[in-house]
């Protein structure tokens, strides 16, 4: 009888040293300590501060300045460093887009990583170029990336997992409402095609279903060569497209293709920066007494993709 007891308090005695040995996930907010949140950059923030919105005792920081745009060739700065330095939380978009992360994780290796790219699936091969990471022109995307900082977020900081999760559901809401429009209003732009000379627009145009033609520009920043714009000109003659769209200011490379067929340059913004929409954005926000930049931050993704839908409407209209 005795001998059982003994075995007994022996297991309960291994039991709890097993469980005080177990690292902990969640990051503790004790005192006046906040838990800091670190973004790599402009579209993460975004969805960021829609989750964390109203949340207590953290603070959130983006890596890179609002307008710095993609990070394919981004080298961190000191201050960057720094900032990183101090954070609990660090919430990349994954898929290689920011390409210092072994620096970061060597750095600061007991840093949490969050990778918003985790549960992906409709992901865009782009042949020598690899994986195409600017999954979140897609709305769908975007809606499977806020569930994973979410899920992540509330893992970690589970003292805000109930605001987390609510601002995720109203957020989503409002995505959701956005996906129907895309839905409903641009049904005939199905199968069309259409040139795109902007990497980071490729997954917009592909779930609206529109087939694209990606011409590889580094996001327009280099000039295609004479043997490409010769092709990409009989490959619109051929087929016949409408439309050439282009994610920056129309660069000369999508002007010669204007000027030498019938197709048409159009604008979409990849919401990336904070610069491109800025002028259209502070009007719209005007009305709703937000003329606190925060605000016109947390919406800037729903205000760009609301522009992108009346250009694309342009398209069908014009084909
Ligand atoms: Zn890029």
């Amino acid at each position: 009888m005795n001998k059982k007891i003994y075995i007994l308090l022996g297991i309960i005695a291994i039991a709890f040293i097993v469980f005080l040995l177990i690292p902990k996930e969640n990051i503790e907010q004790t005192g006046n300590e906040k838990v800091k949140i670190v973004t790599s950059f402009y579209p993460i923030y975004v969805m960021t501060q829609n989750i964390t919105d109203g949340a207590q005792g953290i603070e959130l920081t983006n890596l890179t300045q609002n307008d710095v745009g993609c990070l394919h060739d981004y080298t961190l700065l000191t201050s960057d460093m720094k900032k990183v330095e101090k954070a609990d939380i660090f919430i990349e978009n994954g898929l290689g887009l920011e390409n210092f992360m072994e620096k970061i994780i060597g750095t600061y290796p007991n840093l949490k990583i969050i990778d918003s790219s985790k549960n992906i699936a409709n992901k865009i091969e782009d042949g020598d170029e690899g994986t195409n990471p600017h999954i979140w022109t897609s709305i769908e995307n975007y809606i499977i990336q806020i569930d994973t900082i979410t899920n992540y977020l509330s893992e970690y900081n589970p003292e805000n997992a109930s605001i987390y999760q609510e601002n995720c559901n109203k957020y989503k809401e409002k995505l959701n409402e956005l996906k129907l429009k895309y839905n409903e209003e641009l049904s005939g732009l199905k199968g069309k095609k259409v040139v795109c000379l902007d990497e980071a627009l490729t997954y917009l145009i592909k779930e609206i279903g529109m087939e694209c033609i990606q011409i590889t520009t580094n996001h327009e920043e280099s000039t295609l060569s004479a043997d490409t714009i010769k092709n990409v000109i009989n490959e619109i003659k051929n087929e016949n497209i409408k439309a050439i769209i282009v994610g920056e200011e129309a660069i000369d490379n999508a002007k010669t293709l204007e000027n030498e067929t019938d197709a048409k340059i159009y604008k979409l913004d990849s919401c990336m920066s904070k610069n491109n929409n800025s002028d259209k954005n502070s009007d719209i926000n005007a009305d709703d007494n937000s003329s606190e930049n925060i605000n016109y931050e947390r919406d800037s993704y729903i205000s760009s993709m609301q522009n992108n839908l009346e250009v694309l409407k342009q398209i069908l209209e014009n084909s």
